[in-house]
């Protein structure tokens, strides 16, 4: 199965990503996470993301569009993989449909995951404290906010037009939430997209 998460910042799109990988047992994709690796191993790439990441900025498609395919080239990816943080934009979408046409049926679900905007300020501020990320800090997440509703908001048109959003509640415990994602994943799996009728993957 091919999966989108689609989330605003502080939704707890990796927690309960965490969760969905180890139930489908796929390969976890999370742009965030691959662009923090490559800060860290201060390349190139780390360099120019990191001027956009501290401000609360997209990272331009072509990079991360290159970092997305490289990585689904590897044989782990050929049956499934949750995207995670991407795509964050209608190209990024747009591309991904493309890249996966030719794979196992295309993609199966794009998940959103509602959070409404008090609560997520509350949560990230909790988070700058205890984790100190560096882009959870107030003012960049304005921002991310901003980014959200005006760039990554509008992608979920884009797939509900094409029969494949579900929209979850993130509001509860995390089981609570991820009952909910896991009744969305099954009765896909289950149903309809994975070319193999009503047979469980
Ligand atoms: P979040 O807390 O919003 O889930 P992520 O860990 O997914 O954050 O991403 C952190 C930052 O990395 C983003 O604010 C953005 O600057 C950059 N980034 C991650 N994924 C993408 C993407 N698909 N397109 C553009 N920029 C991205």
């Amino acid at each position: 199965m091919y999966i989108v998460f689609i989330g605003p910042p502080g939704a707890g799109k990796g927690t309960q990503c965490r969760r969905l990988v180890e139930y489908l047992r796929i390969p976890h994709l999370s742009t965030g996470d691959m662009l923090r690796q490559a800060q860290q191993q201060k390349t190139e790439l780390g360099r120019v993301a990191t001027t956009y990441m501290e401000q609360g900025k997209l990272v331009p498609d072509h990079l991360i569009l290159e970092i997305v395919r490289l990585r689904l080239q590897q044989d782990d990816c050929d049956e499934g993989c949750l995207f995670d943080g991407f795509p964050r934009t209608r190209e990024q979408a747009t591309a991904l449909e493309s890249d996966l046409a030719s794979r196992n049926g295309g993609l199966n679900l794009a998940l959103e995951l509602r959070v409404d905007e008090a609560e997520l300020i509350e949560r990230v501020s909790r988070r700058a404290q205890t984790e100190h990320r560096d882009d959870d800090a107030a003012a960049t997440l304005q921002e991310r906010l901003r980014v959200y509703r005006s760039q990554t908001a509008p992608i979920l048109d884009f797939y509900r037009k094409r029969g494949n959003l579900a929209s979850v509640n993130g509001l509860g415990t995390p089981d609570e939430v991820f009952q909910r994602i896991r009744h969305e994943v099954d009765s896909r799996r289950n149903g309809q997209g994975n070319g193999q009728g009503n047979t469980p993957t």
